[in-house]
């Protein structure tokens, strides 16, 4: 029987944690909070346990896990050096939404990477998933608690939706704080390349490493470039709808979306609106989403996998999404959101 259990980061319940720990040593597997979104977290070392979450996840076993630890000690073991910048990295913003790739040790089994002889680490700040860790015995294998393809999880319902029947225990620790998945760097390379974009923007990188070079395959709208990363080549957190970006100045995107809305609506098509508090006003039809407001672009983030999974919950079949390309983390949000259209983009 799948138990969930509620707490808080200021109110921790111990005992459901080493409930929870108790669980994980034995091989099993736990969903629980971080504060990029929910992870699905089973024994890093533990080659069993990483089988058991690409089986529940229907997700490719080419697609390496990120081993998450509690204690900065705690990345030697699993790695085989660790670089200059990388150390630089690691002070200024672990722990954090930020995972860093690493030549691995013998210690990581090829199960949790994917085949890779590299293993990508993280050291998340949400006190649950620390305290977790801690509780597992130090390393916990956790990719996002979904099931391949879905939006990635923000709530604990949204857990409890995709692998409710498929994991020992969820830890309910409300609505995550930031909503995207964490900025990854590689550094096997002479110099660090960015692989996935998130909430740590290239600005804040670059205050400490100097340049980084971006993996050409984010900055690229063809999404048949390879990326580095195996998990940013597969059609990842897409919706059931037909979802389609709309791009161009800020003051022509309502119009022409009203126009693509009443087409659809016309034709008998469910349809809906991704907008703003900002610009909501300005649509007379469809299922209208207000995912945040631009003044505040964190809110933005933190509400776009949720409004995805509503649409689908309430049958959408068509989406429309204005563009939001906001100062810092609009390119990790941009990422997202493309990703998720499968690149279909009207640009005005
Ligand atoms: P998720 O766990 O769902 O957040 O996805 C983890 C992401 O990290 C995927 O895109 C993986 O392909 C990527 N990743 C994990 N380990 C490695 C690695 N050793 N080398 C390159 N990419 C990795
Ligand atoms: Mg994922």
């Amino acid at each position: 029987m799948m138990k969930i259990v509620q707490m808080t980061e200021k109110q921790l319940n111990i005992e459901a944690l080493r409930k929870a720990g108790e669980i994980l040593q034995r091989g099993g597997l736990v969903a629980f909070p971080t504060e990029t979104v929910y992870g699905l977290g089973g024994n890093a070392l533990d080659p069993e346990a990483s089988k058991k979450i690409y089986a529940a996840k229907g997700r490719p076993s080419d697609n390496p896990l990120i081993v998450h630890i509690a204690k900065i000690e705690d990345l030697l073991a699993i790695v085989s050096e660790i670089p200059e910048k990388a150390e630089r990295l690691k002070k200024a913003y672990w722990p954090g939404p930020l995972t860093m790739i690493f030549h691995k040790s013998d210690k990581v089994p090829y199960e949790t990477t994917g085949g890779l002889d590299s293993v990508a680490v993280r050291f998340p700040s949400n006190r649950i998933a620390k305290a977790l860790i801690q509780q597992a015995g130090g390393y916990l294998a956790a990719p996002s608690a979904n099931i391949s393809g879905r939006p990635s999880p923000t709530l604990a319902v949204h857990v409890q939706e995709d692998l409710g029947d498929r994991i020992d225990m969820i830890i309910d620790g409300g609505q995550v704080d930031i909503g995207l998945e964490s900025t990854i760097v590689d550094f096997t390379e002479d110099s660090p390349i960015v692989l996935r974009p998130g909430y740590l923007d290239r600005s804040m990188l670059e205050q400490v490493l100097g340049e980084v070079r971006i993996d050409h395959a984010i900055l690229s709208a063809d999404s048949r470039v390879r990326s580095k990363a195996p998990g940013m080549r597969y059609k990842h957190y897409a919706p059931q709808a037909d979802l389609v970006v709309v791009k161009g100045l800020e003051k022509d995107i309502p119009g022409k979306i009203r126009e693509l809305v009443h087409e659809k609506i016309d034709a008998g098509y469910k349809t809906g609106i991704i907008c703003t508090s900002e610009t909501k006003g300005e649509y007379p039809e469809g299922i209208i989403c207000s995912i945040g407001c631009r003044a505040d672009e964190e809110s933005i983030a933190r509400h776009l996998y949720e409004v995805l999974r509503k649409f689908d919950n309430d049958g959408v079949e068509y989406i429309y999404s204005e563009s939001f390309y906001t100062p810092r983390i609009g390119e990790a949000i941009m990422n997202r959101l493309l990703k998720a259209a499968g690149h279909e983009i009207i640009e005005i």
